[in-house]
């Protein structure tokens, strides 16, 4: 059936016109089963009911009323579709979707969600949905989905009343995802919001403080925490999670004094937190560490005790068991205590490599390399490359030993074999009387110091979590329980137990399905449902559902294998791969650890997708002869989800709406059509505009390049005099979109440029005391990106930022010229020591491992801004062509209307060997103009526009974020996705041109500065990638620095535009903003609010949000503090109502009377090509 686009409540009509037809033909006798209907008051009290309720039902008075009417609902909508076989109104599914998620059945919620995608082709537009959507992926922890879904919702309804669940939301997952800033920025437009939501505002700072203990942003944290816990009445969880955290972060940081003193505070912050909560295992633990590590043995074991019988975090708690034990010299016990960490967490690097030391200590060499190979393997292992030389050492050794010597040797400890099925004894647990005697014989020992490397803030992060393996364990161990032996069961009942108590110690500061005030019982039966899935999920919840096989094991490889199929399927389509990040999943458990779903988690939600999509595909895809299982086809269940999640990703919008006749109708019909809609308050001022779907990154080109055209030749023009520099065809050939960058070779020569102005030295003459951004960065090998630890090739490129001034950097860029002067003189008369073979067989003989990396400083982004700092350089810098000029009259830039630091102003780059300016585009797609000073060489990485979409999913499968981190792209992968890298030296006096769009990065081969700034030629191109970019930057919660609303005003005003697709789109981007005002304005004097007239001044800015940073044109709503301090804050509307409902902290200030606006619009037409603007 086609969806039309029938609201809810018709959809429910024509649902209750069927039902009379059914009921008649039931009359009529025909003998079929009385179908359930609901009658017109229940059918009132559905209407409205949405996923926004969600979290918040029950807090409703008739709360509990309303799920059995939501249960009857689905019933009656279920068996309708069966009887309709799924022929009906899509909104149908939606709002089953929307039923099924506030009953908090997922499984069918996302099928009846996707089906309703499936039909619905301007589905983007219903928030509701997107929303539903969003939350139901977040139960499942598919947060790039989950991330997706919520960004749209707030594109299409900025004003949307979850706006600020939705923010908690995207913190928490762009936390996991270690996309920090996105993170905090979430988190802070959560915490202005006034609406409630499912964590209340001090939990809220905890998650931002402990962001900041997870950037290693320790003082920061401290003080947050601090600040925390002077909040009047704060809740005793969160006083005992903050007061854990600190006492943790003081024995782990050097925040006080020396050792002493903060131990004394570590130990006095977690008995704190003690005081508040004794049941908390964690602590406990922790207490333990900090007992151990002044020598409080007794102290420290009793601590560790009572973290094993609160039962939590116990692989830990064991591994240091272990070392307590190791250090008292009690190495069986010891060994029982590390096999106890290992047994629970087969990942545990920290337990295997304290074994392997172990059994070292006691020459068990085979043993302990063993144990070494277990670390390595491990995702946690954070030395792997010291343990793989200590693993070899072994080896080399253990070869050498004469056979008699091993087998002749009484053994000290049993093998790792015998030990992994040797019973634990019980009275392990409980052995101080031991341990006393133990004391007192090993106190010399003890003193000894022997350290045990701990990363704390990984260790941390592990102990708060559980990982897979844990799960499957105790799954495995819940699916044995009446086979087990001794030692399995005592784990058995340490899991359990530790389980319960996680679960109870979510309901402190996780992140509830429902609000928080629900209690934690009446959730209990849907988590106890979720971790024990194999015992059937949805067992006769639905007719449709019954029978189906639901018995997937938790992270069984099935689920894995399933997962690979459909990327495969996938591929095969010809389609993008988007998989499903695993990683995403593994790194929820890793880390979500303050928060939810740990255990929810743990089913694997491919597996409920499979089922619930599989429903879907039953109301219309009648079976084929595939396979079958449970009398249902397996194949098209696949292939139905590959179907789904394609789509999902993958519809694609037009960026800007094609143009329709209206643009060219005058504003005064505009006007009058925007007055007779809509005059019912603030919160609409949306539905009147045209919605643009979400904008989305382009898929990737398709067909694919074949691997031979992914190094094309750079485009390149050799100028030979100064005409061929003014020549127009170089201006055209050079924003021609088929050329993503041009070299202009010989440039400065022929233009007889005076580089010298440029060079450092001129630079600290004239002015040394200048500012210089610095970056301190890894040398890296040339071309490749690796990890700090040369393991692997990565695409994330950190660099801290500092500064300093010209001189300064000036002598760093000489001593590091002198420096590698004195190198290359060492290694000649070395060379003269050896062949030179042998020096270049050493350099490329295949090693895999680099580093570690020297350390570099790069200067960048000094601004040349000042006219009279910069006289003669900027001066110079005229002498060029007009479509390179920083200033010209055919330079959108121009026309801004004021200084954008490094766009419309100059900046210089100072660099050394390896200096790098890591990939990204332009600010809002803007072309970009660089020349290179000299005296060295740069080495640029160039990837077409339309390929974004790729390197954007690249870092977002490497966990970063592609406009706001730093990467570096690896080329490898580049190759393998079929995109085309340009490549090319950059020479002194060459200048380049990147158009716009264009993917960069760059790498300084010798010592040279560069010069360069943007550039906005007058090209329909150039403006619709910066108002791509506009909306992308909205979206992605990114601020635009290019104010293209304000920048659009100004061009109606001053440019004349000969280009039909310019003109119009231009003039849809003035239509829509104009509507806008005008509604705004209209609802605001509709509602009593006041408008006052502020106007602008000459070079005024435009102007930003403080809070989400989106351009705000025209109506300021400036805090009335700040408008009489005239320091005016200035917020949007949507921001402005979510900290104030009724603005009553805000006034609005007008900066254009809207005849002005209105005047603008009219007189801006498109003008006859002769009279080009161009210049
Ligand atoms: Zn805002």
């Amino acid at each position: 059936m086609k969806s039309g686009g029938l609201s809810l409540p018709t959809a429910t009509a024509t649902f209750h016109d069927d039902e009379n037809k059914m009921a008649a033909e039931k009359a009529s006798g025909d003998g079929e089963e009385l179908t359930p209907s609901l009658t017109i008051k229940e059918k009132e009290s559905l209407d409205g009911l949405d996923s926004r309720l969600f979290g918040f039902l029950s807090l409703r008075d008739d709360g509990d009323r309303t799920k059995t009417l939501l249960g009857k609902a689905v019933h009656c909508y279920e068996s309708l579709i069966v009887k309709a076989e799924g022929k009906v109104e899509s909104d149908f599914f939606c709002q089953l979707g929307h039923f099924n998620l506030l009953l908090e059945d997922y499984s069918k919620a996302l099928s009846a969600y996707q089906r309703y995608y499936s039909l619905q082709s301007d589905y983007w537009k219903n928030a509701a949905f997107l929303y539903g959507l969003g939350l139901v992926y977040f139960y499942y922890n598919a947060f790039h989905w989950a991330i997706k879904a919520f960004q749209d919702v707030l594109y299409v309804d900025p004003s949307f009343c979850r706006a600020k669940e939705i923010h908690l939301r995207l913190g928490l997952m762009f936390k996991v995802n270690t996309d920090y800033e996105s993170s905090l920025k979430h988190f802070r437009l959560a915490l202005i919001d006034c609406n409630p939501c499912t964590l209340s505002s001090v939990e809220i700072q905890f998650h931002i403080a402990h962001l900041y203990e997870t950037q290693r942003k320790y003082h920061s944290a401290k003080e947050a925490y601090e600040q925390l816990l002077q909040t009047e009445n704060l809740p005793v969880q969160v006083k005992a999670i903050v007061l854990q955290q600190l006492g943790w972060m003081h024995h782990n940081m050097d925040l006080v004094g020396d050792r002493t003193t903060k131990e004394r505070y570590a130990i006095q912050y977690l008995q704190k937190s003690l005081e508040e909560d004794p049941s908390s295992g964690q602590s406990w633990y922790y207490l333990g560490r900090c007992y151990s590590s002044i020598g409080k043995v007794q102290d420290a074991f009793i601590s560790y005790r009572q973290s094993i019988d609160k039962s939590e975090a116990s692989a830990d708690t064991w591994c240091s068991i272990g070392v307590l034990y190791q250090q008292q010299n009690q190495p069986m016990d010891a060994l029982q205590a590390y096999i106890c960490a290992v047994q629970l967490d087969h990942g545990h690097a920290v337990a295997w490599m304290d074994l392997g030391t172990l059994y070292e200590s006691c020459s068990q060499p085979g043993d302990a390399i063993k144990c070494y190979l277990n670390a390595t393997r491990s995702k946690s292992c954070s030395n792997t490359s010291t343990l793989a030389a200590r693993i070899k050492f072994l080896q080399a050794q253990f070869c050498n030993l004469p056979q008699s010597s091993l087998q002749n040797k009484t053994k000290l400890l049993p093998s790792i074999e015998e030990a992994w099925s040797l019973p634990i004894p019980a009275e392990l647990t409980s052995r101080q009387g031991a341990m006393n005697t133990a004391q007192q014989n090993g106190s010399d020992y003890w003193n000894s110091g022997q350290t045990v490397s701990y990363n704390p803030v990984e260790q941390q992060i592990h102990t708060q979590c559980w990982t897979p393996q844990k799960l499957q364990q105790l799954e495995h161990l819940r699916a044995n329980k009446d086979n087990l032996n001794p030692t399995q069961r005592l784990m058995l009942d340490q899991l359990e137990s530790q389980f319960a108590l996680m679960q109870q110690q979510q309901n402190i500061l996780n992140l509830p399905h429902n609000c928080k005030n629900q209690t934690s019982s009446t959730r209990e039966p849907s988590r106890k449902q979720l971790s024990n899935s194999a015992q059937g999920l949805h067992k006769g919840q639905s007719s449709y559902l019954t029978g189906f096989n639901n018995e997937q094991p938790l992270f069984s490889t099935e689920s894995n294998k399933y997962l690979q199929t459909s990327k495969i399927v996938k591929n095969q389509n010809g389609h993008r791969s988007l998989p499903k990040n695993s990683a995403t999943q593994e790194d929820a458990l890793n880390h979500l650890s303050l928060h939810s779903h740990i255990a929810t988690s743990a089913t694997s939600p491919m597996s409920t997708d499979q089922t619930n999509i599989h429903t879907v595909t039953n109301f219309s895809s009648p079976p084929n002869g595939l396979p079958i299982i449970n009398g249902e086809e397996l194949e098209n269940s696949q292939k139905s989800i590959n179907v789904d999640l394609r789509r999902v990703n993958h519809k694609s919008h037009p960026q800007i709406p094609s143009m329709s006749v209206s643009i060219y109708s005058n504003s005064a019909e505009v006007l009058k059509a925007c007055r007779n809609v809509g005059k019912n308050g603030l919160s609409n001022s949306h539905i009147l505009l045209d919605k643009c779907p979400p904008p989305r990154p382009p898929t990737s080109p398709y067909p694919p390049l074949p691997k031979e055209k992914l190094n094309p030749p750079t485009p390149s023009i050799y100028l030979e005099n100064k005409r061929d520099a003014f020549f127009p065809p170089l201006h055209q050939f050079c924003t021609n979109p088929k050329n993503p960058v041009t070299v202009i070779r010989g440039l400065a020569g022929v233009l007889k440029l005076d580089l010298g102005l440029f060079s450092t030295k001129t630079l600290v003459e004239v002015n040394n005391e200048h500012m210089v951004e610095v970056r301190t960065q890894l040398l890296q090998p040339a071309e490749e990106n690796w990890d700090p630890t040369g393991t692997k090739k990565i695409w994330r490129y950190e660099s801290n930022s500092s500064h300093t001034t010209i001189a300064k950097y000036a002598q760093y860029q000489a001593s590091s010229f002198q420096e590698s002067l004195r190198e290359e003189n060492e290694r000649k008369t070395q060379l003269k020591d050896y062949s030179d073979n042998e020096s270049i067989s050493s350099e490329n003989s295949g090693m895999k491992r680099k580093g570690p990396f020297k350390i570099i400083k790069s200067g960048i982004n000094i601004d040349l801004s000042d006219n009279k700092k910069w006289k003669l350089q900027l001066h110079e810098l005229t002498k060029l062509p007009a479509f390179v000029r920083v200033v010209s009259a055919g330079n959108l830039l121009s026309h801004v209307g004021y200084t954008i630091l490094g766009m419309n102003t100059v900046q210089l780059y100072m660099k050394v060997p390896g200096s790098r300016i890591p990939g990204h585009q332009e600010n809002n797609n803007f072309c970009s103009v660089n020349i290179n000073i000299g005296p060295g060489d740069c080495e640029w990485f160039v990837v077409p526009e339309d390929y974004w979409g790729v390197l954007n999913d690249f870092c977002e499968k490497n966990n970063l974020n592609f406009l706001m981190s730093s990467w570096w792209p690896n080329l490898e992968d580049l190759y393998q996705a079929n995109v085309p890298v340009y490549r090319f030296i950059q020479r002194p006096g060459d200048l380049v041109w990147i158009n716009a769009g264009t993917v960069h990065w760059v790498q300084a081969i010798g010592w040279c500065n560069n010069i360069a700034w943007n550039v906005g030629p007058l090209t329909a191109c150039q403006y619709k990638l910066a108002v791509e970019r506009y909306e992308w930057n909205k979206l992605q919660n990114v601020k635009s620095v290019v104010p293209m609303v304000h920048l659009s005003w100004n061009m109606a005003r001053n440019i004349k535009v000969s280009d039909p697709k310019l003109f119009e789109m231009v003039k849809y981007c003035l239509l829509k903003v104009l509507k806008q005002c005008q509604t705004l304005r209209e609802a605001l004097l509709a509602s009593g609010k006041e408008v006052l007239w502020h106007g602008r001044s000459k070079k005024e800015p435009a102007s930003y949000c403080s809070i989400c940073e989106v351009e705000v044109f025209n109506l300021l709503f400036v805090t009335n503090e700040s408008n009489s301090k005239k320091t005016y804050e200035i917020h949007c509307h949507d921001c402005a109502q979510k900290s104030s409902r009724n603005l009553e902290n805000f006034v609005v200030l007008e900066q254009y009377k809207m005849e002005d606006l209105i005047q603008v619009y009219d007189q801006f037409t498109l003008v006859p090509s002769l009279s080009s603007s161009s210049s």
